[in-house]
């Protein structure tokens, strides 16, 4: 958005005050040289604009809500962790993982469970109760049967979304149909091209602007945000291929299992850098499910922090 002034087309149309105007931009080198990166899904400010050739510079980068990396991806609003209940089967401790590197972005998350169709009602059912006790309420749904469907959709309303789980659950499959459905929940108008994005051309461009600056081919993973319905987005990208934990630290995993997040922020531990593990005065004890998933991640943790302590 340019507030620089309203500005004028050649039919004296102001765009300025328009949403949805699109502008090729490049980004101001001075951003570059401070490694001010400019994500999709950033709100920027945009100056030197040619409302003619509908081209820009980014000036400024806005505060970012909030950013995650894999897909980089600014001021994401939603994460979908999206399992698939069996082919591949689903796996508690795989689960978790993906949870605990989702909750540690601070981002609100909606588990999704896909191929409801090949698994029985009573197992469906057994899943729920035992998510419910991890405190989620998983959404069933089939892309194949296009069960469940509708209320994905509906919690994508509004918002900038990412969806996150491991291979062969579903993901593009879901992404797909989304980006095509027209019916119900989507307004067919909203299901242009990605309107945010560095697919194509632009891409080709940035590619060489960084090898000209020789800081090294790291492979620029594309990402754009198609429009869902109501003016929320979906990153046409899936996330957290690989769920690495880098954010979370010894202190902070406890919090990514809403079990007992709430138990630790009400009734706060003993000392402060209680790691729920048996000491004196912990309010967190060793009587849940997922204790063990727990205790192997800490380890996990440690194990890195210890390294790094180590190499720097
Ligand atoms: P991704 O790796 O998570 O992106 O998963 P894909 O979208 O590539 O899907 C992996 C496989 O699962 C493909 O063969 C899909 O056709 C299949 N698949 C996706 N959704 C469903 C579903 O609801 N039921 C069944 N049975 N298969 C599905
Ligand atoms: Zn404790």
């Amino acid at each position: 958005q340019d507030v620089a002034g309203s500005e004028k087309n050649d039919d004296g149309e102001d765009l300025s005050s328009k949403t949805g105007v699109e502008l090729l931009c490049v980004v101001r080198a001075v951003l570059k040289k401070i490694r001010r990166r400019v994500l999709v899904g950033d709100k920027v400010l945009v100056g030197s604009i040619d409302w003619v050739d509908r081209r820009g510079m980014i000036e400024n980068v806005f505060h970012r809500r909030s950013e995650i990396l894999d897909p980089p991806v600014a001021n994401v609003d939603h994460l979908l962790v999206l399992f698939s209940l069996d082919q591949p089967k689903l796996e508690p401790f795989t689960l978790t993982r993906f949870l605990v590197e989702a909750e540690s972005t601070g981002i609100p998350l909606t588990l999704a469970l896909n191929k409801s169709e090949l698994i029985s009602e009573e197992e469906l059912e057994s899943w729920k109760i035992r998510l419910r006790r991890w405190n989620y309420e998983p959404l069933f749904c089939s892309v194949g049967t296009k069960d469940g469907l509708d209320a994905i959709a509906f919690i994508l309303r509004n918002q900038t979304s990412v969806i996150v789980g491991p291979s062969g659950v579903g993901k593009s499959s879901l992404i797909n149909i989304l980006r095509s459905n027209s019916g119900s929940a989507m307004e067919e108008e909203n299901w242009f091209e990605p309107i945010l994005g560095n697919k194509g051309f632009e891409d080709q461009r940035v590619g060489e602007v960084s090898t000209r600056s020789g800081r090294g081919k790291h492979t620029t993973r594309n990402v754009s945000l198609l429009p869902v319905s109501e003016g929320g987005y979906l990153a046409d990208t899936p996330g957290f291929n690989q769920p690495s934990l880098l954010k979370v630290t010894k202190q902070s995993l406890a919090l990514c299992f809403p079990e007992i997040r709430k138990l630790i922020e009400e009734e706060q531990c003993g000392f402060k850098d209680c790691l729920h593990i048996g000491e004196p005065g912990c309010v967190v004890k060793g009587d849940w499910e997922r204790y063990p998933y727990y205790l192997q991640l800490l380890d996990e943790i440690r194990i890195r922090e210890e390294f790094q302590l180590r190499t720097f």
